[in-house]
């Protein structure tokens, strides 16, 4: 069975990863499954067709999104070069204007950038700033520089940055800005590249008057739609159809990955699991419902997916008996590892016991960082599934062209989806309705 089920693994994270169209951009030589994209529809065909095929009732609720595209930006002070790129879901751009450098907030509040090209870097820039519409997480001074921008109209942003060391710091140089919603044009640089632009703004302007820097960033956002996949078992109605009183466990596992990422580990892994947890409940027949679900967002600048399944659950939270989700679980390297939110005590012991059963599968640190969030902020028990080693990958590999397919382990699928078969038919006995 395992063996099985090991190459049924492999099959799955081959057709997600290397065998999807021709990704975006170059540098990202497997796959490409951000959210609107071709490869991303494939990739939620693929689960729908897959998961209908073992007796799960599917739909693929829709959603409009923008997909992106760009061809890589120019920017010149009196011919002499600067390497920049294109914030991913920025506008274009072709401008020239006066350069000012701005490092702090307070630089900011007092500054005027009308005419001018902003450079921001430094303290203001070391970190990614959260997308102006991200509904579950936006610290005040990140809306503030946003605000601030966005009435101080400069023609367009130079951000210069180095690691992210908060997120994930194995995107160097990290764009400051990755969002969608945001309509001031921006390129994102090294910090070295950064301090030699600077010496070229109206701050040296004595020494090189009448200098403009010229700015062209050829990028361009695309209407799309993309969609979650829902998939229910042992329970009757979906949440678009009206009312269902009856319990049941939730399992996400997020499809889409980042721009520019073949997203192996982050989060085909999580989706072959379910494919198989999909196979191996063909038969299931319990009165606890099971819904798997393909969510489509997480790695996207507003969460689409996640935004839509809040909306077709509101006020049907409480028949949720467990929220699971897998994200990151195949890393070749350290065990799979799980963490507990809010469990009830018996739950929480029987999942201990079902998964000490699981070889290669440990109790590891709590993180906050995934979609088993959208559980907690709905006072739901929440049980998240990820790789041991997730602060390793998360500061060399994740959302990088590194994130290959070469670094997730089929076996580990495989201890996934058997541990939460055997954990499933539990719960089944112990919370259904009678
Ligand atoms: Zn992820």
């Amino acid at each position: 069975m395992s063996t099985f089920l090991q190459r049924k693994a492999a099959t799955y994270l081959y057709r997600l990863c290397a065998d999807i169209p021709a990704p975006w951009p170059a540098g990202a030589v497997q796959g490409g499954r951000r959210v609107g994209s071709d490869g991303n529809h494939v990739a939620t065909d693929l689960f729908a067709a897959a998961v209908s095929s073992f007796g799960f009732d599917t739909q693929s609720p829709p959603f409009d999104c923008v997909d992106w595209s760009n061809d890589g930006a120019d920017l010149t002070v009196s011919g002499t070069p600067f390497e920049a790129f294109p914030s991913p879901y920025s506008l274009g751009c072709d401008v020239h204007a006066p350069l000012v450098v701005i490092s702090t907030l307070a630089e900011l509040e007092t500054a005027d950038l009308s005419g001018r090209i902003v450079m921001l870097r430094g303290e203001i820039a070391t970190e990614q700033l959260m997308p102006k519409n991200f509904p579950f997480y936006n610290p005040a001074h990140h809306r503030r520089i946003i605000y601030l921008l966005e009435t101080k109209q400069p023609q367009a942003i130079v951000a210069a940055t180095s690691r992210d060391l908060q997120g994930v710091g194995g995107v160097y140089p990290f764009p400051l800005f990755e969002d969608g919603d945001f309509n001031i044009p921006s390129v994102y640089m090294t910090e070295e590249e950064g301090n030699r632009l600077a010496e070229h703004s109206t701050a040296t302007a004595a020494v090189l008057r009448g200098q403009e820097i010229s700015l062209h960033s050829r990028a361009h956002r695309i209407p799309a739609t993309g969609c979650n996949v829902i998939a229910r078992k042992g329970c009757g109605k979906h949440p678009a159809q009206g009312s269902d009183p009856r319990r049941r466990v939730v399992l996400f596992a997020h499809i889409d990955a980042r721009i520019g990422s073949p997203g192996a580990n982050d989060n085909a892994s999580g989706v072959v699991a379910l494919l198989l947890l999909a196979e191996l409940l063909a038969d299931y027949s319990g009165r606890l419902g099971i819904e798997i679900v393909a969510m489509n967002g997480e790695d996207y600048f507003s969460n689409p997916g996640e935004q839509q399944w809040i909306a077709l659950n509101a006020g049907r939270f409480d028949e949720i008996v467990l929220g699971i989700n897998l994200d990151d679980i195949g890393y070749r390297k350290g065990s799979v590892a799980y963490s507990l939110y809010d469990c009830p005590a018996d739950m929480a012991n029987l999942i201990r016991r079902q998964f000490s059963a699981h070889r290669g599968l440990v109790e590891g640190e709590l993180w906050y960082q995934g979609d088993h969030g959208l559980f907690l902020i709905n006072q739901r028990p929440a049980l998240a599934i990820t790789s041991e080693l997730l602060a390793e990958l998360m500061a060399d590999i994740t959302h990088t062209p590194k994130d290959r397919l070469e670094i997730v382990d089929p076996a580990k699928l495989v201890t996934v989806a058997l541990a939460l078969r055997d954990l499933l038919l539990h719960l089944a006995q112990k919370y259904s309705l009678a």
